[in-house]
């Protein structure tokens, strides 16, 4: 089962993610449809759920069914505690994922059907959708954050008492909202076990919505989020243009705030500056706090990436860890990115990590990640490079040149775009995504095996990433 998860795997993610993180994979035992699977570290664990758990979750599901689930065991390493050997453990931490997990779990006119809600019960069983990473501990404060923080802090402790009621979180991408909604979420629960607690983001929220819509059972959506004590919905700005669900969620607001019930709201912008919201919305959110969120300082930013490390048992030099703080100024997503990018290079060249390799992987990163550039703009480049015309690189060609030209325009475009294989293969003609797949493996094929080839894609590599900066 799993040899076949990782075949399907293989075609979807890039060669060198592959390698780092599904290889090391082992399959423990499967009982009938629960597959587990043992990882070597806490590390690895959070990052495949962070990443790829949508990912193997469906691919499981292909090959057991839909009531495939998967289990994690994490080995530990007590090598660099001064012990030799490794035992396995099974891990504390480690969640068990099922379907519901992807899929809403809300079946409210059918409730027998619905694993969360129980009938019978004083109080409706609802998993929280919640991950326990998230917490306040893990959370650093800083002046970046501190007043959003403490808030939080208060909240959790006294939901629906306090004024901070709606609590909005707001800032730019990566600064910590997600983390700090949810963590606000898990320490209610922690200190409040009997409250109900339900974390959403608005864009699973709408689709809810929509569907309930469709079924005509708006009201017995809307009925089942005014059961709810602490509300926490994530990303709000997402709502622009959603007239209807902004009505259903206007209708909620009203009823929870009224009945002394909290709402924990996110948000990539002021509430000032959320151009697409009702008014009366937004006038809502005034009546409670809006605190932003700040891209961390310095210290800060070595706190975090100390703590990352602490949790994770690494260690690496003080040098790397301050020259690594001190140029990842973007948001914190970047730094853990920057942080785990420098894992992986260590442990796949096997390296013990330095400032040199640090030097090499913030380069690298630094160049990608900040904007991001369009397929159109790669097709131009690599147009110009090959000095082949547009219309040729889209035809039907069997010629050798174009067809390559084509091929590395898809890899690149893969590379360095976020966009859907089905988004690529549109530009170039409609064609299909496993064109695509095929095209990016041909590239990676051919760079190990013919220099020239290999020159012209660094070549062009290096001009696109140029131009992403
Ligand atoms: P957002 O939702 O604002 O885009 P996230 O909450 O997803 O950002 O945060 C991005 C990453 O940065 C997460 O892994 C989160 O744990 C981490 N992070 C953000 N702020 C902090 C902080 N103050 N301390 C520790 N980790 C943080
Ligand atoms: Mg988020």
């Amino acid at each position: 089962v799993w040899t076949n998860c990782l075949k399907i795997i293989k075609d979807i993610v890039e060669w060198q993610h592959f390698k780092t993180w599904f290889e090391p994979i082992k399959p423990v035992e499967l009982k009938e449809s629960v597959l587990m699977i043992q990882v070597p570290s806490q590390f690895f664990f959070e990052y495949l759920e962070e990443h790829y758990v949508n990912l193997l979750a469906k691919t499981l599901k292909r090959e057991l069914g839909k009531d495939a689930r998967l289990e994690y065991r994490i080995m530990v390493d007590s090598g660099n505690k001064g012990r030799s050997g490794s035992m396995d453990v099974p891990a504390s931490t480690a969640r068990v994922y099922t379907n519901n997990e992807m899929d809403f779990p809300l079946v409210i006119n059918n409730p027998v059907k619905n694993p969360f809600v129980i009938p019978g019960l004083k109080k409706m069983q609802i998993d929280p959708q919640l991950n326990p990473i998230y917490t306040f501990d893990t959370f650093i404060e800083g002046d970046c954050n501190r007043v959003a923080r403490r808030a939080g802090k208060t909240v959790a402790e006294k939901p629906g008492a306090n004024s901070f009621n709606p609590l909005v979180i707001y800032g730019g991408v990566g600064l910590g909202k997600t983390h700090l909604a949810q963590g606000i979420g898990n320490e209610v629960k922690r200190l409040h076990p009997n409250k109900v607690v339900l974390y959403v983001s608005s864009e699973k929220f709408i689709n809810q919505f929509q569907d309930h819509s469709r079924n005509n059972a708006i009201n017995d959506f809307i009925h089942f989020y005014q059961l709810i004590d602490v509300l926490i919905i994530d990303d709000v700005q997402f709502f622009a243009r959603a007239e209807k669900s902004q009505d259903a969620f206007f209708a909620i607001f009203n009823h929870l705030h009224q009945s002394g019930k909290q709402l924990v709201l996110t948000s990539d912008k002021a509430p000032k500056d959320l151009d697409g919201l009702q008014e009366r919305l937004l006038s809502r959110f005034r009546w409670g706090l809006s605190a932003d969120l700040q891209m961390a300082d310095y210290e800060t930013r070595i706190e975090i990436l100390e703590m990352k490390m602490k949790n994770d048992g690494l260690d690496m030099p003080r040098e790397v860890v301050k020259y690594v703080a001190y140029n990842i100024t973007t948001n914190v997503r970047e730094l853990e990115g920057a942080l785990i990018s420098l894992l992986a290079q260590s442990s796949l060249n096997k390296r013990e990590i330095d400032l040199e390799l640090a030097k090499k992987v913030l380069r690298n990163f630094v160049k990608t990640s900040n904007k991001e550039i369009t397929i159109e703009a790669i097709q131009k480049m690599v147009c110009e490079y090959f000095d082949v015309s547009y219309d040729k690189l889209l035809q039907k060609t069997r010629k050798r040149e174009i067809v390559q030209a084509r091929q590395i325009t898809m890899y690149l475009a893969k590379s360095f775009t976020k966009n859907s294989l089905k988004t690529i293969g549109e530009h170039f003609g409609g064609r299909d995504h496993t064109t695509v797949i095929h095209s990016c493996q041909t590239v990676k094929d051919l760079m190990d095996t013919d220099t020239l080839f290999r020159e012209n894609v660094m070549e062009l590599t290096q001009k696109v990433q140029l131009a992403s900066m």
